[in-house]
């Protein structure tokens, strides 16, 4: 008896999560009905990319708890948010994305401000395209440029050989920096292939202990219901950038945050968030430094 209660629980967790997103779903159409002369607006890459996340996010509420953690593969797929504890209120700020001409600047320019380190998890595709933004993340003092793929896939939608091809030639864009070697996953979904062959190209995998969730604050500056529930962004910080990033520090007394170069409303609004975290207590390292080294897989 006692060995069924875990899959009753998952089981109910399940149902639970379903119920939720069909109301969230349906309240989506309901409201689409109602209002059926305000169509949604023409659709940038940048709101595509949201969407994308979006679903992703509510993919995950809904298979995590159908996933139990003693089969390998569901251990492999979500292991990017980080659960055990941070050192505590050290904050490493990671950019996730770039390059992106006219935003990456803008990141380095704060950062410089208050002599800060970050991470730039970048996306080979668009490092290729941009050398000289590269460049000025290394000049700045941004020991680490890191692997974030080559075209930015879903991997779990990924065969065997198609991961590989987006790990070795993201790869390319690292190895010419003789620098740490650090991974994150497109949307943090990972595969055990994956970690796998990662590891044994002697790279850490960096996932996060803090999601900025500034994909959901893009589009008007307020969270939508879905996507507050999909982020986990709670309803007095739905309007409130900065106060979700640090509420969210707060109470996991520091960690890696996870943040892109592709969201204008959010980088318009770093500067305000590291002062913010600095007035909170908080002091920052990089993800390479010896503290961070724990969290990191
Ligand atoms: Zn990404």
């Amino acid at each position: 008896m006692k060995s069924l209660f875990p899959a009753g629980r998952i089981l109910m967790q399940t149902a639970t999560v379903m119920l939720l997103c069909c109301a969230i779903l349906s309240a989506e159409a309901r409201s689409f009905t109602i209002s059926p002369d305000l169509g949604p607006a023409p659709k940038s890459p940048t709101d595509i990319e949201s969407a994308k996340i979006r679903h992703l996010h509510l993919a995950r509420l809904m298979e995590k708890p159908a996933a139990p953690p003693e089969e390998p593969e569901g251990s492999c797929r979500y292991e990017s948010e980080i659960l055990t504890p941070p050192p505590t209120n050290r904050i490493a700020l990671t950019f996730d994305d770039g390059p992106q001409p006219g935003k990456t600047e803008q990141v380095l320019d704060v950062l410089a401000q208050h002599g800060i380190s970050a991470t730039f998890f970048m996306i080979g595709k668009k490092a290729a395209l941009h050398p000289e933004l590269v460049a000025r993340v290394r000049e700045a003092g941004h020991q680490v440029v890191a692997n974030h793929s080559w075209s930015h896939p879903n991997f779990h939608e990924l065969d065997a050989a198609q991961q590989v091809d987006e790990i070795v030639r993201g790869d390319a864009l690292v190895s010419q920096f003789n620098g740490p070697k650090l991974f994150r996953y497109p949307y943090g979904n990972a595969t055990c292939a994956g970690n796998a062959l990662i590891h044994q190209r002697g790279y850490k995998i960096v996932g996060w202990h803090i999601d900025s969730c500034d994909w959901a604050f893009e589009r008007s500056g307020v969270v939508a219901r879905k996507d507050a529930h999909a982020c986990g962004v709670l309803r007095q910080y739905r309007r409130d950038y900065v106060g979700h990033v640090v509420a969210k520090a707060r109470a996991r007394k520091g960690g890696i945050i996870l943040m892109h170069e592709t969201h204008t409303r959010a980088i318009r609004q770093l500067e305000s968030l590291i002062e913010q975290l600095i007035a909170a207590g908080f002091t920052f390292g990089t993800v390479t430094s010896p503290e961070f080294q724990a969290s990191l897989r």
